[in-house]
């Protein structure tokens, strides 16, 4: 990443500055010494790139003073949490929006359910705006560089145009546009799953992998994929919807129109369906179920095992298809595989084909329902984190510094 020291264009310098604040964004407060060493660059040309991220008001410098050890007393980078995105993952049953400061810290958060019907698209807008809107009054002050959404549906990369969002009764919706428009900033729109995969690789479990898949149930699955170190896109942003592919030709429909969809047999509702229980109620219903089954109940022990091996049935498919190093398992998935990992195995195994079972590492995630709200929030701090001095100069200064929570 780093560049040639001595060359001296702008554009060398941008990078540069570019690479310091991703590096303190990503792993938190950096001493110049260890920028120094990253970027093989000389200690006052890091001084000198540090300082100007310091002017723009993008990182804070700490002496730093290192105990028992002699020398010079080493400079902290501090990323300012006073620079921040907001975040929304628009859910099937619920939204959830959080401020996010420079260096990943959740500030505030809010979380409003649906009311049923409330898929309206008018609706939604106004809904989100009014929680991006609290959140931002909370933060009075701060520097916002933009708004970053996760959808569950299939996102036209160009210009967040939502195409299809089956579980929203959504299609052809410019839901990215009109919340733009109504808040009157950036919004940047992106499919769950997407974003997720981001989310686990820069912060979560696919950290140090190179070829990645994030799957996520909910009411239906979506998957993501790192490839080679970058996100999987396809020719318009709609690759990954793995909750599509065919699992059982006898059924039954899917809300897509095609027959024995993945995330029909392993869905929420389709566990709870099973269970004998009512569908809508959300994780909190299958860690009911997951309940029972551990208290003795037969019912929901074989719905689970029913799951399991259809998840099995999926993941086969996908190692297939994509050789992953890492498959990351995200909300009823993960909790499904907390408790019958052994019946997923077996189902996975049943036809290893190219890529057995064993160089595949299956893990639930480690950010639990966050991956997709954490990778809306990366995508919102893109354009700072990759031009700093063109992104910090239009966003304008920051004029109060909030309470950082990291110290
Ligand atoms: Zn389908």
């Amino acid at each position: 990443m780093a560049r040639p020291t001595g060359v001296g264009t702008d554009e060398v310098r941008r990078a540069n500055l570019s690479t310091i604040l991703q590096t303190v964004h990503r792993h938190g407060p950096t001493t110049r010494a260890e920028l120094t060493r990253q970027l093989g660059l000389n200690r006052s040309t890091i001084g000198g790139l540090t300082g100007e991220l310091q002017a723009l008001g993008l990182v804070s410098e700490e002496t730093a003073v290192q105990a028992g050890r002699s020398g010079r007393p080493s400079h902290l980078v501090v990323p300012r949490a006073d620079n921040l995105v907001a975040t929304v993952d628009l859910g099937v049953d619920r939204i959830a929006a959080a401020v996010v400061g420079l260096g990943g810290e959740v500030l505030e958060r809010r979380t409003r359910l649906h009311q049923r019907g409330e898929h309206d698209v008018d609706h939604v807008v106004e809904s989100v705006a009014q929680m991006v809107e609290e959140l931002l009054a909370a933060c009075a002050g701060a520097r916002c560089f933009g708004v970053g959404v996760a959808v569950p549906g299939a996102i036209r990369a160009e210009d967040g145009m939502v195409q299809f969002a089956p579980n929203l009764g959504w299609t052809r919706e410019p839901f990215t546009e009109r919340l733009g428009e109504r808040l009157g900033r950036p919004v940047t729109a992106g499919n769950d799953a997407n974003l997720g995969v981001i989310a686990e690789h820069l912060r979560g479990a696919a950290a140090g992998f190179t070829h990645a898949a994030y799957l996520a149930g909910s009411v239906g699955v979506g998957g993501g994929f790192l490839v080679d170190g970058v996100p999987l896109g396809g020719s318009a942003g709609y690759a990954g919807e793995v909750g599509h592919l065919q699992v059982d030709a006898t059924g039954p429909q899917c809300r897509c129109g095609a027959t024995g969809c993945w995330e029909m047999k392993v869905g929420e509702n389709r566990l709870l369906q099973l269970a004998g229980r009512l569908p809508g109620g959300g994780p909190s219903a299958v860690a009911e179920v997951i309940a029972a089954a551990r208290a003795g109940d037969e019912r929901a022990a074989a719905s689970l095992a029913d799951v399991a091996t259809w998840i099995g049935a999926g993941l086969r498919a996908v190692i297939n298809l994509f050789n992953p190093d890492v498959i990351v398992l995200g909300g009823a998935l993960a909790q499904v595989w907390d408790v019958e990992a052994d019946t997923i195995n077996a189902a996975v195994e049943r036809s290893a084909l190219l890529a057995p079972r064993g160089e595949v590492t299956i893990t639930a995630s480690r950010l639990g329902g966050e991956s997709p709200l954490v990778g809306a929030a990366e995508m919102a701090f893109n354009p700072v984190l990759e031009d700093p001095q063109a992104l910090a100069c239009a966003a304008g200064p920051a004029t109060t510094r909030l309470a950082s929570p990291r110290r």
